[in-house]
């Protein structure tokens, strides 16, 4: 910028945070890597850190007077938590910066809100949360639900939790499905739930239902809204063999294992140590997240999705997309 063009411009003040191709895309944003460290680093001051998310579409880039409908001016606004406010030189309209964003609902530094969202993405337990954010637990704790809730969003808007269907060389994609009752909220009281789930052949794409019961009713309908037409379904169960071509006039092909048949040639022995992995890890996170928090157990399932579906180097990002998405600012 010119020297001339730098004095118009501070005379005029910015009607933006960022030139719109600083602008990042959903892709370029998922595959971001970060540390604590660098992110930190990255939005060390006020500033800095309005134009990181500003990058990122987590604040409004612009803002329009709503009184005189021309554009606001980004003002250095030092008595804010903020440090910058959007307000319009004719009228009395003036605006946070975080208004309408996933941010505007708190008066926390959005930094603190920003580490808290990373470190939620890597699973931080909720003591190292509220200690890195300097968030007291109860909020922190608030803010790691409304991060969950975004996550069930996203599984939603980019139907995560329906797996299987066509490859795309034309071939069926295989599934293998399992259930179990194992899952119960420790300490608080003994129910135990039923739990369906379903995990694609070489893919990292799974679901995981809650059901009533077991009955070949309840199964059927969790197969028919969370596995697509085409797939070629995997069981563990003999009994429900018969039922799985009937549905839908044979929509999916069908075969079934024993978990103990090893010595079988046909059976893929390496896939069905990641299925049981699955499972284990599915359980292991379900007594975690639901057996010692309130949070409702459809979104521990909902979360568990999230977290296998997307690569652990991409779940922040992700999540920031999420709530960009969520958020249009
Ligand atoms: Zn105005």
């Amino acid at each position: 910028m010119s020297a001339m063009a730098k004095m118009t411009d501070r005379r005029r003040g910015r009607t933006q945070i960022v030139n719109l191709d600083q602008i990042m895309t959903d892709q370029q944003i998922k595959e971001e890597k970060w540390t604590l460290t660098t992110l930190s680093a990255a939005v060390n001051t006020k500033e800095n850190c309005m134009l990181w998310l500003a990058r990122r579409r987590l604040i409004k880039n612009s803002a329009y007077c709503t009184t005189c409908h021309q554009s606001a001016y980004l003002n250095a606004y030092a008595e804010g938590t903020d440090g910058f406010r959007w307000a319009c030189r004719s009228c009395h309209f003036r605006r946070t910066i975080r208004d309408n964003s996933f941010f505007a609902r708190s008066h926390i530094p959005i930094v603190h809100l920003l580490l808290l969202i990373y470190c939620w993405s890597h699973d931080m337990p909720i003591f190292n949360i509220s200690h890195e954010t300097k968030i007291s637990t109860e909020y922190a704790m608030n803010y790691c639900n409304t991060c969950r809730e975004e996550c069930e969003k996203y599984i939603y808007r980019h139907r995560l939790s329906e797996i299987g269907g066509l490859g795309e060389d034309g071939e069926p994609i295989i599934v293998d499905i399992n259930e179990s009752k194992n899952f119960k909220r420790k300490y608080v009281t003994r129910e135990s739930r039923w739990v369906f789930g379903g995990i694609e052949r070489h893919s990292r794409k799974c679901f995981l239902v809650e059901i009533p019961n077991n009955t070949v009713a309840s199964l059927t309908e969790a197969i028919k809204k969370h596995i697509l037409p085409g797939t070629h379904i995997v069981s563990h169960r003999n009994s429900l063999c018969a039922y799985i071509s009937d549905i839908n006039n044979g929509t999916y092909s069908h075969s079934e294992v024993k978990m103990d048949n090893f010595t079988d040639p046909k059976y893929d022995v390496v896939h069905a140590i990641n299925v049981e992995k699955m499972w284990m890890r599915a359980k292991r996170f379900l007594e975690k997240q639901f057996g010692t928090t309130t949070v409702q157990f459809s979104t521990c399932l909902n979360e568990f999705i999230f977290r296998n579906s997307i690569k652990k180097e991409h779940i922040f990002g992700t999540v920031l997309v999420a709530i960009a998405e969520d958020y249009v600012v």
